[in-house]
């Protein structure tokens, strides 16, 4: 989903806008986790499209010098990298005669200023121009001066010049998308895989076996996204990025076998991947390693596949990780061989589970048919509404009243039957699936 970031200085009416975009009152209450301010994103629906919009929270000047503080900078610069489009909203006036308000700010200076430096795009939208006479002010050409482009007049209080700029938006988005598009075949985004494991458990041994195969191609071309410790590979033609194997490699080469690589290290390299390939040895228990390498796979919404190496030895093992049930387990043996033709199709299966997207009448449906089955209170369920808005892994929103919050209507306990359920209905093998609340 594309995603729109609200700018804005406090009482501009950037909560009025909000409000009136995702369709008041939905204010979301769910934090977009990881920020350190209030960053509260809702979704605008407009012409069967979808966008999230972020919103920044309101941002003050520091009024005895006139400049914004460096922590709420940022903020700022932060929320920006995330955007696909800035909606950069301040208050419409007559510039050109001072006397009816105030000329260009310095706060709206800079704050352009940090714009047009990440080079995203961007709308600047004038608000509070409730009639005819506000609006024509919107033509003066000092707002364009300062280099923000589309210029849009609305009243985010009456709701006027709101539906054109959603309607700019949308043609926005299918401009960019149809360039990007054509970028996208000239540059393949491979998808990204990583191999963890404590020492020993064959991860070299795996990945010799894995290139060793003969469907699989080592790409003898450089590659732009592709790092000097990663290996790109093509298998049935679609291209496939092993991240880190440098190392892997190497200690394979002058078989040391017993190697210290630090848990940070992994963590490292987790981050980097969309799915990880866990390695783990038949004949072990699980450790307190595996356990937080697990646990931050987890955290960090990771694709996982557990690889069960070195079946030739034994043949059952402890199903030991109940921290992701979700997660495919796969018996293999690197050394002889056994299973490792079936790791690469396990890959694909669990990347289509990581991007998949179910349709909102599907979703729902399938909320009627569970109210029912699981006996939910009718009364509340009726008027909670699902949808899905974000993928890798797919994360789905739970709409409810500001009430049923207050009252603690909905339960934890029913948000994990809703997940149970979700797995049982659509294929989510190998991936996490969230669930947020929003009013
Ligand atoms: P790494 O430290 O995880 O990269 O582990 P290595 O690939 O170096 O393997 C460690 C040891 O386990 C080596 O002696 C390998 O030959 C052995 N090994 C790896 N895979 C298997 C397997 O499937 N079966 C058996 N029996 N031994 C294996």
């Amino acid at each position: 989903m594309k995603k729109i970031v609200l700018l804005g200085q406090v009482n501009v009416g950037k909560s009025t806008f909000f409000n009136r975009l995702i369709g008041k009152p939905k204010a979301i209450v769910s934090k977009i986790p990881g920020t350190t301010r209030d960053r509260n994103f809702g979704i605008c629906h407009w012409q069967d499209q979808d966008f999230m919009i972020i919103d920044t929270g309101g941002v003050e000047e520091k009024k005895a010098q006139n400049q914004i503080e460096k922590e709420v900078k940022k903020h700022i610069i932060k929320a920006i990298e995330q955007a696909d489009l800035i909606f950069f909203l301040t208050e419409i006036r007559p510039l050109s005669d001072s006397s009816s308000g105030p000329p260009i700010s310095n706060f709206e200076r800079e704050i352009s200023r940090l714009i047009k430096k990440s080079k995203k795009p961007c709308f600047l939208i004038l608000n509070k121009a409730d009639n005819p006479k506000k609006r024509k002010w919107a033509q003066n050409q000092a707002w364009l001066k300062l280099g923000l482009g589309e210029v849009s007049p609305v009243s985010a209080a009456n709701g006027t010049g709101v539906g054109d700029l959603l309607d700019k938006t949308i043609e926005f988005f299918k401009k960019t998308s149809k360039i990007k598009s054509k970028k996208l075949e000239l540059k393949i985004i491979p998808l990204k895989v990583t191999i963890i494991g404590k020492p020993n458990v064959g991860k070299s041994t795996l990945l010799n076996t894995l290139l060793g195969e003969e469907k699989v191609i080592v790409s003898p071309l450089p590659h732009t996204t592709r790092g000097p410790q990663d290996t790109l590979i093509y298998f049935q033609k679609k291209p496939l990025l092993l991240i880190d194997t440098a190392g892997i490699r190497r200690r394979a080469k002058i078989k040391l076998s017993i190697e210290k690589i630090g848990v940070q290290k992994s963590f490292e390299t987790i981050k980097k991947a969309d799915i990880v390939l866990m390695v783990t040895d038949v004949s072990e228990n699980i450790s307190h390693q595996d356990k937080a390498l697990l646990n931050f796979i987890i955290k960090k919404d990771k694709g996982l596949i557990v690889v069960v190496n070195k079946c030739d030895l034994k043949k059952s093992y402890q199903l030991w990780n109940p921290l992701a049930q979700w997660a495919p387990r796969i018996l293999i043996s690197a050394k002889t061989g056994v299973n490792v033709e079936k790791i690469f199709p396990l890959i694909q299966r669990v990347n289509t589970n990581y991007n998949r997207w179910i349709d909102e009448k599907d979703l729902t449906n399938f909320l009627k048919e569970i109210i029912v089955e699981k006996k939910f209170e009718e009364k509340i369920w009726k008027r909670v509404k699902i949808k899905q808005y974000g993928i890798k892994p797919p994360k789905f929103s739970l709409q409810v009243s500001r009430s049923m919050i207050r009252r603690k209507s909905i339960k934890q306990a029913q948000i994990n039957i809703i997940k149970k359920e979700l797995r049982k209905r659509w294929s989510f093998e190998g991936t996490p699936i969230k669930i947020n609340l929003i009013t």
